[in-house]
């Protein structure tokens, strides 16, 4: 199976406001093992900035006018430059819980699927629902392009949509490892360590009976 390179790399985290952090290189030398659940080979839990992650696709945490805003929608409009939003506004919007795609442009992924998730108004809403439906829409769009082979998500309506973070990582990881067998890889990738600490965590979890 071809595995991609970067998981062992050290990725330089950026800041909201453009700086950027560099992570240290780990003291312990078992940091740099390879953070492959040995349950689900193809799913990677991974703390980087998506910007930087050299896959097919990238997902972004976009609002439904499609407009570009703050967060990882933010930083990766920034990345991939103007050229994105022009072609985002082909589109009258899209609704929550679906997703459209566009070219990657100056990213080093190719494609970026923008992906809307729910805004979190208490969990009576619908909310779980429309947060599966944005990462199956995504694998669904990710498997008709035809050549995505590799694919990383942020974790979707968890920052300022303000959706509960463990509840979102089950969800993540349940759409994950349903559609695990149609990629050669799938990342999740958190920007801070303590959120990568909780897939890590989910992710074990779900393997016990
Ligand atoms: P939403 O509006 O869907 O909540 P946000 O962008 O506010 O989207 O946050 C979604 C998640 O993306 C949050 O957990 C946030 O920490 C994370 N995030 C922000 N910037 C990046 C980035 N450059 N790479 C990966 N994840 C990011």
């Amino acid at each position: 199976m071809h595995r991609v390179q970067y998981i062992k790399a050290v990725a330089p985290v950026s800041s909201k406001r453009g700086g950027s952090l560099p992570v240290a290189a780990p003291e312990n030398p078992e940091d740099l093992e390879d953070p492959e659940d040995p349950e689900h080979p193809l799913i990677t839990i991974l703390h980087a900035d998506i910007t930087t992650l050299p896959v097919d696709a990238i997902v972004n945490a976009a609002n439904s006018a499609l407009a570009g805003g703050g967060g990882v929608d933010g930083a990766i409009h920034a990345a991939a430059g103007p050229e994105l939003a022009a072609e985002l506004r082909r589109y009258p919007g899209c609704p929550t819980g679906s997703a459209v795609i566009t070219k990657g442009y100056r990213l080093p992924a190719r494609f970026v699927i923008h992906a809307v998730g729910p805004i979190w108004r208490g969990g009576d809403h619908r909310e779980a629902e429309l947060l599966t439906s944005a990462y199956d829409t995504s694998f669904k769009l990710a498997r008709e392009e035809g050549s995505i082979r590799t694919i990383a998500f942020p974790a979707i309506s968890t920052g300022v949509y303000g959706f509960p973070k463990a509840r979102a990582a089950e969800i993540a990881l349940a759409s994950m490892r349903t559609h695990e067998h149609e990629f050669d890889d799938i990342t999740a990738c958190l920007f801070d360590e303590s959120s990568a600490d909780l897939y890590r965590q989910t992710l074990a979890r779900r393997k016990q009976p």
